[in-house]
């Protein structure tokens, strides 16, 4: 079965006063158990000591990008074997503002996905297409090519979860209609199958991302390949706590 998930993406953003006041918020939540929903917060790197320090034990931890290989004389990166280190058991790889504003190709995003897993690192990888993209019929080939760019580095998926986020959707209030997630995530599934095999399309969570709020998320939880969603604005506020209760 594939436990829901709902991870929470902090961005470049905060204090660590913020960050100390949205963890006492996320550590008072009722929120259903972890096999019921996985939930997962991804602070900037500089929090990432703090929060893991301060945070519930049940609620897991994502570093928001890594080093695409063995540290070294790379400067200004954090190596997958620093969060190692931290015990940071997440990172979040591929996200759109990485790929478009810091011209991340699908082939150093899939270098990646494959040395944090080679580490023991567990995945969110994010895929998506812009509105031009979009417009233009092209959605599937795109999320494909950048899902193909994976699947060829990577034999096993168990610590990957998928987060399909449009880029038209992200940060922009335009949410992607549980219709137009849906026929997604299924195609990203039916592409999985034919590419990895049927049990890995059957266990993958593929989550979706963009303009996820506390009223949203219910009818796109609702759709059957829907299986968790990866959250921005909202999760720095306390409605990311309902967004994790929408299950229950
Ligand atoms: P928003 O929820 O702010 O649209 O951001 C989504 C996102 O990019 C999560 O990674």
């Amino acid at each position: 079965a594939r436990t829901f998930f709902v991870g929470g993406n902090w961005k470049c953003n905060g204090t660590s006063d913020d960050v100390k006041k949205i963890v006492g918020v996320l550590n008072g939540a009722e929120v259903p158990p972890e096999d019921v929903v996985e939930v997962v917060v991804s602070p900037p790197y500089v929090f990432l000591p703090l929060v893991k320090s301060l945070l519930r034990s049940d609620f897991g931890v994502a570093a928001q990008n890594c080093w695409v290989r063995k540290g070294g004389a790379f400067t200004g990166e954090i190596s997958v074997e620093m969060l190692v280190n931290l015990n940071i058991p997440w990172v979040i790889l591929g996200h759109s503002e990485r790929r478009l504003l810091l011209n991340e190709s699908n082939e150093f995003v899939g270098d990646k996905v494959a040395y944090a897993l080679s580490q023991g690192l567990k995945v969110i990888a994010c895929v998506g297409e812009t509105l031009e993209q979009r417009e233009s019929g092209s959605t599937m080939a795109v999320v494909a090519a950048q899902t193909k760019a994976i699947a060829e580095r990577v034999l096993n998926w168990d610590n990957i979860v998928l987060a399909y986020e449009p880029v038209w959707a992200i940060g922009t209030g335009k949410v992607a209609t549980p219709a137009q997630a849906q026929e997604v995530h299924t195609e990203l599934r039916k592409w999985l199958h034919e590419n990895t095999g049927p049990e890995v399309a059957a266990s993958v969570r593929i989550i979706y991302g963009g303009s996820v709020n506390g009223k949203n998320c219910k009818e796109l939880a609702a759709q059957p390949d829907v299986d968790g969603f990866l959250v921005g604005g909202a999760s720095l506020k306390p409605e990311f706590i309902d967004i994790t209760r929408d299950r229950i």
